[in-house]
């Protein structure tokens, strides 16, 4: 690890100003302060949001929940309302790290953490994502790696459960830039495949800032995950469906692309009969339409595929 200064900020506005690409935003710290030790990061200083008045709070909105970028996973696991009005959510944040990172990580972070490509996470190796050429993955050790859009420069998974269930939700992020102006993104356009002028999987600038998540009401929603073990790991595959106010079902996987992947073929499966046994036999059988498995995890397939069938006939 370099070293850095660590900075105290008490009005949560005044931070995105003070931010640039190596002045960087600190929440729980569980995913930034290991790519510290790893020195993926070597920032000059580090800004400590829970350190400003920056949101914790959980609100009930309309037609749904507003939740301050500083909330945690584990406050979102254990609140009634959202484990009834949003389970998907509930469910996803439950399944994902350990009770204690839990406890410590916060939504905002949770969106904006790095992949786990174990390439990419040693300091030993400079592959394409950490700024360096080629992707040892692509011809090496890829079982937990991409099934769709694997034509790409790399490879990795998203990480984050909650991603994938925010995105069937249709939920948004609220975002403060240092010149004062906020926007409303949603979560499906924050997070984006990386490129070679922006090798993040977010479109954030250094400056900006998450200040809120707004999650629609989908009582009908689930998040299913299949691991390796019991808890504690990654999805090797993860899907989320969600019913939304106008009857429309959203189904989208994590564990499978560099973003949470929006599981088109299936969807269309399900828009003129809705959630038949029949229509959710076939939405299953297309939710792998158009993969790409690598050599080592075709395996994620038949599991994509299940998945789908039991979270379909969850909310069904
Ligand atoms: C052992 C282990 C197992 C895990 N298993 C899972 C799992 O199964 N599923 C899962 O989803 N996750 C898992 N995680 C990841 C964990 O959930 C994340 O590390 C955590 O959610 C990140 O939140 P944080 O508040 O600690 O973020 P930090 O580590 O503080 O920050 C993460 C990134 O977000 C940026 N950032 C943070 N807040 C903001 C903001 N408000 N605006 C702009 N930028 C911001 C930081 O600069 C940094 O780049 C695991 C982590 C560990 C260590
Ligand atoms: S999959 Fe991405 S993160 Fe992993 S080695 Fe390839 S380029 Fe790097």
């Amino acid at each position: 690890m370099t070293p850095f200064d660590y900075q105290r900020i008490p009005e949560a506005a005044a931070v995105p100003a003070q931010l640039t690409p190596t002045v960087r935003p600190l929440a729980g710290g569980t995913d930034l302060l290991t790519r510290l030790k790893a020195c993926l990061d070597r920032p000059d200083a580090l800004v400590d949001l829970k350190a400003s008045d920056l949101g914790r709070a959980i609100d009930r909105v309309d037609g749904g929940w507003r939740l301050g970028a500083l909330v945690t996973l584990s406050r979102i696991q254990h609140h009634p309302g959202l484990r009834a009005d949003v389970p998907a959510l509930a469910e996803a944040v439950s399944q994902a790290a350990t009770p204690q990172l839990r406890n410590r990580a916060t939504i905002a972070g949770n969106l904006l953490q790095r992949p786990r490509c174990w390439y990419f996470r040693n300091e030993r190796v400079q592959c394409w994502l950490a700024g360096g050429e080629g992707c040892p993955a692509r011809s090496g050790r890829n079982e937990h790696h991409a099934v769709f859009d694997t034509d790409g420069p790399c490879v990795a998974t998203h990480p984050s459960d909650p991603a994938a269930a925010l995105v069937a939700l249709g939920a948004t992020v609220t975002v403060l830039d240092g010149g004062g102006g906020e926007r409303e993104l949603a979560v499906a356009d924050l997070l984006v495949p990386p490129t070679d002028e922006r090798r993040v999987e977010h479109v954030l600038a250094a400056d900006d800032v998450i200040t809120a998540v707004t999650v629609p009401s989908a009582p009908r929603s689930t998040y299913l995950k299949a691991m390796d073990r019991a808890v504690w790991a990654f999805a090797l595959v993860g899907v989320a469906a969600a019913v939304s106010a106008d009857g429309e079902v959203r189904l989208v996987a994590s564990g499978v692309a560099n973003t949470p992947w929006r599981l088109a073929g299936a969807e269309a499966a399900l828009a003129g009969p809705g959630l038949t046994p029949e229509a959710i036999d076939r939405a299953a059988a297309a939710a792998t339409d158009g993969a790409a498995p690598l050599a080592e995890n075709g395996y994620k397939l038949p599991l994509l595929r299940t998945l789908t069938h039991r979270a379909l006939t969850a909310v069904a």
